[in-house]
């Protein structure tokens, strides 16, 4: 018989804004050329699973039409850099999602390069960017590399997909430490923002049994005044692309380039492409994880209204209604790092007749969703993906719904919860290893147990059990939340209860358990 071709295609949203007309085109594509449902990824875009390849042109030229030289997030190139989703008028937000615009005009590359389409590893298709973005013509630091098509890029592309998020203080729904680079915006005592925070070196992916590769932490590499910035941007993204290793694609992400040479060595570096010295990172308050979720003023007298998508699968009555209330009210999205969606620049009088559409659809919180599935997170995994070694996305509502019962079991309460991410291979796609019980298949049905991460996502996970079989995951989570319950400290995440009381300690509970 002949072959049958299936596709994934990922948008490219900058901070994760969507157009009334981007929401309706994509909902369309996914019930014409899909398998009828969207998915809201990790990196606030858009992916569509199960186009046929026969109908890939129109697909692509549909996006194209419908959201300008939005395509692109596949590759070793800069993926969509992230920015807080939340709709606020505020200078802080508005100008993080402006840069982060900004850096992603900086590193689009110029060739039709960027719309090449790959099915099983071969090329199939080309389309042409149907415009050039500029803000590329800067070549005081000789960072550009005229003759080539591509300046920044040089004549090779980065050794590796390139992450990048912005956001502001407090605000860490973008995950900020999990990017190759992290920028976050400072402003000064009248809240007029004068420079950034820049992070270098973070990265989840990894290899199992291969100790060389590793999940990592961004670690501070300086402050820049505002109009630094791009400079400062083009300079970490050329030390990489000359330094970063091609020889083996398992180190090639700028996180090993800093393990192996030390963040002093690499700000020495990324300062002479940047022609000037760093200041040192200013000081910031505490991160938060934030969600957006349910009813907020945005500021300019609109309100908008987060909504929880699990695994950022929008299906079924949820999908219908949506694009009802797109249809209606003519509304503007956002995707969330965490794969969920905001409705935005909803007027006043428009909030009752959209909560009652809300509520009859069943997604009104707080009512539809459990505290633990709020903070979750999982990778789309088997059949969609082809590296899953385990179940994740199709896995999580059992696992989860399993969590809860031994919570119910141990006596923890309804509105305690626990950051539970899972993924279907060591790649991390839904960054397990930031959260305070994460899991990562490592064989059918068996998952590695990370502990250690926080609620705010600033501490790395570390692995505590490999090979745990799916059926006995109780085994695990009871001894653990059972012991949490009792000898936590007051207001104690399980994250810092497992780092305080060390995994020695954990094993044995675990190892007594019956
Ligand atoms: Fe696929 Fe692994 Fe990423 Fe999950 S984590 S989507 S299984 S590559």
């Amino acid at each position: 018989g002949s072959r049958t071709y299936s596709f994934m295609l990922r948008t490219k949203n900058p901070c994760g804004k969507v157009s009334n007309q981007l929401y309706l085109a994509m909902d369309d594509l996914a019930d014409q050329f899909g398998i009828g449902t969207l998915r809201l990824t990790t990196r606030q875009t858009f992916q569509l699973h199960g186009v046929m390849k026969q109908n890939l042109k129109t697909v692509m030229s549909t996006i194209i039409k419908s959201m300008g030289s939005t395509l692109g997030a596949c590759g070793d190139l800069n993926r969509n850099v992230l920015a807080p989703s939340a709709p606020l008028v505020r200078k802080d937000y508005l100008f993080a999602q402006q840069t982060a615009d900004n850096i992603a005009a900086l590193l689009t590359p110029q060739s039709g390069f960027y719309y090449d389409m790959w099915v099983d590893g071969e090329k199939y298709m080309s389309a042409e960017p149907p415009e050039v973005v500029n803000a590329r013509n800067d070549n005081t630091h000789g960072t550009n590399f005229p003759d080539s098509p591509e300046p920044i890029y040089g004549t090779q592309f980065l050794p590796r997909k390139f992450k990048i998020a912005v956001t502001v203080p407090t605000d860490n729904s973008v995950d900020l430490f999990t990017n190759d680079i992290g920028v976050v915006v400072v402003s000064d005592d009248n809240e007029e923002p004068v420079g950034f925070n820049i992070y270098v070196g973070g990265g989840m992916g990894r290899t199992h049994r291969v100790e060389t590769t590793f999940p990592r932490l961004a670690e501070p590499l300086g402050y820049v005044p505002k109009k630094d910035i791009l400079s400062a941007v083009k300079a970490i993204v050329v030390t990489q692309r000359e330094n970063g290793r091609r020889d083996d694609r398992r180190y090639s992400r700028m996180k090993y380039l800093i393990s192996s040479w030390g963040i002093e060595k690499f700000r020495t570096v990324v300062e002479q492409y940047h022609g000037k010295k760093f200041e040192p990172c200013h000081e910031l308050p505490e991160w938060e994880f934030k969600s957006y979720l349910g009813w907020h003023e945005q500021g300019d007298g609109n309100l908008y209204c987060g909504l929880h998508v699990d695994s950022g699968r929008v299906k079924g009555t949820m999908k219908k209604t949506l694009r009802e209330l797109f249809e209606k009210y003519n509304l503007n999205a956002r995707i969330t790092p965490n794969q969920n969606i905001i409705l935005c620049d909803i007027r006043r009088s428009w909030k009752r007749p959209i909560t009652t559409a809300l509520a009859q659809a069943g997604l009104l919180l707080p009512k539809y969703v459990d505290p633990l599935n709020v903070t979750a997170m999982a990778c789309p995994a088997m059949p969609l993906c082809p590296l899953a070694i385990a179940e994740a996305e199709r896995g999580i509502p059992d696992i989860l719904k399993r969590v809860r019962t031994v919570f119910e079991k141990v006596g923890l309460k309804y509105n305690e919860s626990v950051v539970i991410r899972i993924t279907g291979c060591p790649n991390g796609c839904a960054r397990p290893y930031m959260a305070e019980l994460g899991l990562v298949g490592d064989g059918p049905n068996s998952y590695q147990i990370w502990l250690g991460g926080t609620p705010n996502q600033t501490s790395l996970a570390k692995t505590f059990m490999n090979k745990v079989k799916l059926q006995d995951l109780e085994k695990v989570f009871e001894p653990l939340f059972y012991h949490w319950k009792r000898k936590r400290q007051s207001k104690e995440s399980f994250g810092d209860f497992s780092n305080r009381l060390g995994f020695e300690k954990l094993q044995e509970l675990v190892d007594k358990w019956e």
